[in-house]
């Protein structure tokens, strides 16, 4: 711990929809400072699970009101265990650990040089500005992007981060729209009934954003019937596959919105263990509820590995790109 915490010589301006790592990262960099070497000197065990008092140097020595920062950084949930808070949201501890990293929109940091609030959230795929997928590896060498890099746009290998690569088509609407739902429901960080306008299906409307990507997960998941998955498919999901997840899921649940017992219909393609974590753990009676609903219309009993067989009815849903 840096004794007493001094403000940072070179002071910035958060942007509005700016996340709070990005805007750390900014500042850090203006100083000099890596973003791991900061963590470090300040004390601070996890950007992931921040206290009240971390935050509290964080806003001493970026000078920035402890209220836009508590609000833009990930901070540990004194209510629940193993939960934290974003953006005036409760997520899961697990929604960390796979996605919730350091994601761009090459396009975006290139022109703006700030990282959009929205990108950290699990569920983010697309950029609604560029209509392209975010990208989570350096193309140039490989690893994936991560906070302690040396600017906004520069991976730590000392490249760019660029991609010439993840445009998204007209066929990619549902993450589009997804992306601009995200949002939406981040700019509101009180409603839990929110008016997505025609962006998803309106069975995801009154969840969390947590529970809303648990669910499109869920029935986007698996590509196919006898698409088997382990945690670690589920944990190493590439940006490029969580978009067709995104695509696939939405397709299936546009399927049966305002008929949430058609879902039956899906019973083979839908990744029952999400569901089921969901209606244990899920952070809101809302996205218990719907959990155990989903799960009571898609007992998979006929998918192959309970020893069944999937009906040929199902195939049209299937994307199998
Ligand atoms: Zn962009
Ligand atoms: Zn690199």
């Amino acid at each position: 711990m840096v004794s007493p915490p001094a403000p940072l010589p070179i002071q910035l301006q958060p942007i509005e929809e700016e996340s709070g790592l990005g805007f750390i990262l900014r500042v850090f960099c203006a100083n000099g400072l890596s973003i791991t070497s900061g963590r470090q000197q300040l004390g601070i065990k996890n950007w992931r699970s921040l206290t009240p008092e971390d935050v509290l140097v964080l806003s001493l020595i970026t000078q920035t009101p402890p209220d836009w920062l508590t609000l833009r950084l990930m901070i540990r949930s004194t209510a629940l265990p193993e939960h934290f808070q974003y953006c005036g949201h409760t997520f899961r501890s697990q929604a960390a650990k796979p996605n919730m990293g350091a994601k761009v929109c090459p396009d975006c940091v290139r022109e703006k040089r700030w990282c959009h609030r929205a990108w950290i959230l699990p569920g983010a795929v697309a950029c609604p500005i560029h209509v392209r997928c975010l990208i989570a590896t350096c193309n140039r060498c490989g690893r994936t992007i991560t906070w302690g890099r040396p600017a906004v746009d520069v991976c730590t290998c000392g490249s760019y981060l660029s991609d010439s690569d993840g445009n998204l088509s007209g066929r990619n609407r549902h993450a589009i729209a997804w992306s601009e739902w995200l949002d939406t429901r981040l700019r509101q960080p009180t409603l839990t009934d929110a008016d997505s306008e025609g962006l998803v299906p309106r069975l995801l409307d009154h969840l969390t954003i947590d529970g809303a990507t648990a669910v499109v997960c869920a029935f986007g998941i698996r590509n196919h019937p006898s698409s088997t998955l382990s945690p670690n498919d589920i944990r190493n999901l590439s940006c490029d596959f969580l978009v067709q997840v995104v695509e696939r899921g939405l397709a299936r649940l546009w399927s049966i919105d305002d008929r949430p017992q058609d879902a039956r219909r899906l019973s083979e393609c839908v990744h029952a263990p999400i569901l089921e974590r969901l209606r244990r753990n899920g952070v809101s009676t809302s996205d218990r509820n719907s959990a155990s609903l989903l799960l009571n219309f898609t007992a998979n009993r006929s998918h192959p590995s309970n020893g069944g067989r999937y009906s040929r009815g199902q195939l049209d849903l299937f994307d199998q790109r």
